[in-house]
């Protein structure tokens, strides 16, 4: 018996249907929003990923898939969604295109982390990456595609947490405060985060390690440090988020765990219900396509974890809508090439039709019939196909009443549309 690899899941039958759920929520809001989907491989280069997402974070760190292929190059599995689509951008010149370009994705991500609730190896997200805007409305927007989703979920409680860590101007002086906050602390810190202290203090912010976050939340605030226009993009978010109603919250230790980060970022994180977790994490990031090597671009964008969407609307009990089920379960006595037959007729208008294939009695038919939840049910047998007349059960009332062949489509169609 060869077991699945630590850290992965499979998605059942019997569950997948929560994550379809989602993904007609998905397709609806996307559409709402005018956004359009981009698809880009499971494996890139490896200097993409340490170009785009930065070398002194803990994805590029300590997380990656990468490996040798079998002409040697070194390629890795994507740790997160914006660089193969930064990459993307730049390579077929999407800028040519109505700019804000609004795309989404929903992507395998690949991470050596150590596995526990909510935290797997491989899991998937759905995520939004906007291009060619600059704006406050553009980074609300992007926040309120997250909100929409949710709100469709009905996931309530999530809270909104926002910062800004301001641009490379402001930067400078907030990682020479922090370089000299935690340069006092030095001896404190975890073994990364020293290394942290040399490279890029901010990252220390986001260390997961209990003393490291005992530190990080007397460190210097970066709000206090923000430039002018940073600080006026800032306090304007705030305001439309007011405006729109929206509750957030203000926490200036959000960092996000990627490196390419300016501006606005932002977490929607499962606070009060069950645990902590972000379920949703995203920002602006104006530099990364320069980055990578396109014309300058401001970009904004999240990723979303299914797996933990799924969690948090189990834990809140959300509604993932009925289980799929047949329309119309087609029996029979002796006759099933006739009801093989039939069946098809079935789906061809449109009726999800199900008949037996395994040659079981009528009994076991029906037993069947009733686990798969089948709304209506006929039984085929040599009088039913002499007199062209069949009983359709309704399984839900018992219910039964007869029916032309002929007419059993429209009878159907008819009746679902009443139920
Ligand atoms: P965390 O702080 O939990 O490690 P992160 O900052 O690494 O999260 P992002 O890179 O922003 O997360 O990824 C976006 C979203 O993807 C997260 O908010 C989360 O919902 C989900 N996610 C990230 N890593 C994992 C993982 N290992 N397993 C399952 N979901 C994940
Ligand atoms: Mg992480």
């Amino acid at each position: 018996m060869i077991n699945i690899m630590k850290g992965t899941k499979d998605l059942l039958p019997q569950e997948s249907y929560k994550w379809d759920k989602i993904e007609r929520e998905i397709k609806e809001v996307t559409r709402l929003f005018n956004i359009r989907k981009i698809a880009t491989p499971t494996f890139e280069h490896t200097e993409l990923f340490l170009r785009g997402v930065g070398d002194t974070t803990d994805i590029v760190n300590k997380e990656m898939y990468t490996f040798l292929d079998k002409g040697g190059r070194s390629v890795t599995l994507k740790p997160e969604g914006t660089a193969g689509v930064v990459r993307s951008f730049i390579e077929n010149s999407l800028s040519q295109l109505p700019q804000p370009l609004k795309m989404y994705y929903e992507t395998s991500v690949f991470r050596y982390e150590r596995p526990q609730a909510g935290r797997l190896r491989e899991h998937h997200q759905f995520g939004v990456e906007i291009y060619g805007a600059d704006t406050p409305h553009q980074d609300v927007e992007v926040m309120l595609i997250a909100k929409t989703l949710f709100d469709r979920l009905g996931i309530k409680g999530l809270e909104l947490r926002i910062n800004s860590i301001g641009c490379p101007t402001c930067r400078k002086d907030y990682n020479e405060a922090l370089k000299a906050y935690f340069a006092s602390r030095e001896s404190e810190l975890c073994q990364t985060c020293r290394e942290r202290l040399i490279k890029n203090p901010l990252r220390i912010l986001d260390c997961k390690e209990e003393k490291c976050k005992e530190i990080a939340a007397n460190a210097p605030s970066v709000l206090s440090y923000l430039c002018d226009p940073c600080r006026a993009h800032h306090e304007k978010v705030k305001n439309l988020l007011t405006e729109e109603e929206i509750p957030f919250e203000e926490d200036d230790k959000i960092v996000r765990g990627l490196d390419y980060y300016t501006k606005t970022v932002f977490e929607f994180v499962a606070g009060n219900i069950g645990a902590k977790s972000t379920v949703c994490g995203g920002g602006r990031y104006n530099n990364l396509v320069e980055e990578i090597g396109g014309k300058p671009c401001p970009a904004v964008g999240f990723g979303m974890g299914i797996e933990r969407l799924v969690l948090t609307m189990e834990t809140v009990g959300a509604s993932f809508g009925e289980e799929p089920s047949p329309d119309l379960f087609i029996a029979n006595i002796g006759a099933a090439d006739e009801a093989f037959r039939l069946t098809s007729v079935m789906r061809a208008h449109g009726i999800a039709a199900e008949c037996d294939v395994m040659g079981r009695s009528l009994k076991a038919q029906m037993k069947l019939s009733d686990k798969l939840k089948a709304k209506f049910t006929v039984v085929l047998g040599e009088s039913e196909i002499a007199g062209g007349v069949v009983k359709v059960k309704n399984m839900k009332t018992g219910e039964e009443e007869e029916t032309a062949i002929e007419r059993l489509a429209e009878y159907i169609i008819q009746k679902k549309a009443n139920v």
